[in-house]
């Protein structure tokens, strides 16, 4: 196992990380003191901060102090996030790949400490494939309960160079990922203001049928477009679809800045069903 960990920018990143190898997202040093690492763990690292900016001390808000899990991986993800954008890698490097991204709009909370409880149940896990999570894409956001990165809306930026979700976008396509899912949270009155999945028929039609098992397994209302990148141009989801990566945006309803027991269990169970949905788990 390897025991090491390396902080880089993602094109440092991805020249280590020769896809179908196994092991190849492992690719990683030097040793870091006070990291723990599980089994089926294959990468922890931070990326994006050098060009973007993202990096934060997530336990400045405190409803994301107050609901993280204290566990030495958590840690771990914190201090990674004074670092940069961090990333969890679980599996082996292969198929299927599935991607958890959590956090784009900075104050949706349930779903960033949903994904920091998935990585901690995942840990013990036997892992069918691979798991790519990203907990936090902009922790300076999530740190000042901000919806937006440097004041711009990243769920508009996935196709602007140079952005954190056009990096992560980008990251996703050279690790051919099979399934994306772009998890927020939506304001009582707000559109949509209900838990809901959405997807787009065309060109990734995959899209759909992913929405549909989300939507029956989690009672989760669906939301279909016949378009990508149409709606909502330059959406993590809709960058992902048009990059026939086969993409949903799961939402939850919650107040902005804040969280409760039951929408975080929601995002959570959402989560979970992305990874069924693959048979990963
Ligand atoms: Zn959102």
């Amino acid at each position: 196992m390897l025991k090491k960990i390396v902080f880089i920018s993602i094109f440092v990143l991805v020249l280590c990380m020769p896809v179908n190898a196994v092991n190849g997202l492992g690719l990683i040093s030097p040793d870091t003191d006070g990291l723990v690492w599980s089994t089926n763990i294959i990468f922890m690292g931070s990326f994006l901060d050098s060009g973007t900016q993202t990096r934060g001390n997530i336990l400045e808000n405190l409803v994301m102090q107050e609901y993280l899990s204290d566990t030495q991986l958590t840690r771990n993800i914190l201090y990674l996030s004074r670092l940069g954008t961090p990333m969890i890698v679980f599996g082996n490097g292969s198929e299927p790949r599935v991607m958890v991204v959590a956090g784009v709009h900075g104050n949706e909370l349930p779903a960033q400490i949903a994904s920091v409880k998935l990585i901690n149940y995942l840990k013990d896990k036997k892992i069918n494939g691979t798991v790519i999570i990203v907990p936090f894409v902009s922790p300076t956001s999530t740190a000042k309960n901000q919806r937006f990165w440097n004041d711009q809306n990243l769920n508009t930026l996935a196709d602007k160079p140079g952005t954190p979700t056009f990096q992560i976008l980008k990251l996703a396509k050279i690790l051919k990922i099979d399934i994306l899912g772009d998890f927020h949270s939506t304001q009582p009155n707000a559109d949509p203001g209900r838990d809901s999945v959405f997807c787009s028929k065309s060109p990734t039609p995959e899209s759909y049928d992913l929405a549909v098992y989300i939507s029956q397994q989690t009672l989760s209302d669906l939301i279909v477009f016949e378009n990508s990148g149409i709606e909502y141009k330059g959406a993590v989801e809709d960058t992902a679809n048009l990059a026939k990566i086969t993409a949903v945006t799961c939402e939850v309803l919650s107040p902005h800045g804040m969280a409760q027991k039951e929408t975080i269990e929601k995002s959570f169970t959402q989560m979970i069903t992305l990874l069924k949905y693959k048979k990963i788990i």
